[in-house]
C-alpha cells in the first residue's frame, strides 16, 4: 500500500499529530517533532519526579515526608508542544491523542520497571464530566492498559465530591479541597493489589496523594502514579 493511501485511510495514524506531516512510526509523531518534545530528563526526585536542581535524591516537597503514593513518574515536562497536545486531548475533544500519549507512558513505565496488577484512572467530578463528555484520564488508562495488557477499572474508585477549581492553589490548599472527594467502591478488587493511577498531569501531587490515601486505606499494597507530564513548577496551575 502506498504511503498516500495509508494516510488517506488512517489519517490519525499516519499524520503527525503536531505538524500534519506524514509519519510512519508507532507514536504518530514525525521524526522532527519527536526530537522537539519536552521529555522529562536529568536528575529528578526519586519519589515524585520533580526535576532536581540541588544535591540529594528528594525534592523539597518530598524530603523527610511520608506520602501515600509510592512513586510518581511521567515521560514529559508539562511545557511547549506537550502542553498543546494535552490541551487538545482535554479541552479540544481530540480523543485520538490518548493513543500516542499512552505509548510514551508505556515506554516510561517499562523503563522504570514498575509492576501493577490494576489500572485506575483518576476520576473526574461529574460537573466536569458532563461539560467535557469524557474523562481524559480514562482514555489514557484504556490506551495504556491495551498496550501493557493490564486490566483497567473505572468503577472501583469514584469521585463523590465536587471540588472547586484548583486554580492558583498550592499543595496544602488543594489537599484540603480534596478531603473526602474520593471513595473506593470495590474494596475487594483493590485489596492486596499494586495499583497504577493514571492522570494527565502531575501538578502538586495533591490529587495523587488523596487518591493513594483512599486506595491504601482500602488495602492496596502499592500505588504508583503515571501521568503524561509533570509540571516543572509545583505551583503551576493546571486543573
Ligand atoms: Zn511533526
Ligand atoms: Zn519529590
Amino acid at each position: 500500500m502506498t504511503s498516500k493511501l495509508l494516510k488517506m485511510l488512517f489519517p490519525e495514524k499516519y499524520t503527525c499529530v503536531i505538524c500534519d506531516d506524514e509519519v510512519f512510526n508507532k507514536y504518530s509523531i514525525c521524526k522532527s517533532c519527536l526530537k522537539s518534545l519536552e521529555y522529562l530528563t536529568g536528575k529528578t526526585c526519586i519519589h515524585c519526579s520533580d526535576p532536581l536542581i540541588s544535591m540529594g535524591d528528594y525534592c523539597k516537597r518530598c524530603k523527610g515526608k511520608v506520602f501515600y503514593y509510592d512513586r510518581a513518574i511521567a515521560p514529559f515536562v508539562f511545557d511547549g508542544k506537550i502542553k498543546g497536545i494535552i490541551h487538545g486531548l482535554k479541552y479540544g475533544n481530540k480523543k485520538y491523542l490518548a493513543e500516542p500519549l499512552a505509548i510514551f507512558m508505556a515506554d516510561k513505565y517499562t523503563n522504570e520497571k514498575l509492576f501493577a496488577d490494576l489500572i485506575i484512572p483518576v476520576p473526574l467530578c461529574s460537573r466536569r464530566l458532563n461539560e467535557r463528555g469524557y474523562n481524559q484520564s480514562l482514555l489514557l488508562a484504556n490506551a495504556f492498559g491495551k498496550i501493557k495488557k493490564i486490566k483497567v477499572d473505572a468503577d472501583a474508585f469514584i469521585r463523590i465530591k465536587e471540588t472547586p477549581p484548583q486554580t492558583n492553589l498550592d499543595f496544602m490548599e488543594r489537599q484540603s479541597n480534596l478531603v473526602n472527594a474520593f471513595k473506593v467502591l470495590n474494596k475487594k478488587l483493590v485489596k492486596g493489589k499494586s495499583i497504577l493511577l493514571i492522570d494527565d498531569v502531575f501538578t502538586t501531587g495533591a490529587t495523587a496523594t488523596e487518591c493513594a490515601k483512599m486506595l491504601k486505606k482500602a488495602g492496596a499494597s502499592c500505588v504508583y502514579v503515571l501521568t503524561v507530564a509533570h509540571t516543572n513548577k509545583s505551583q503551576e496551575n493546571f486543573d
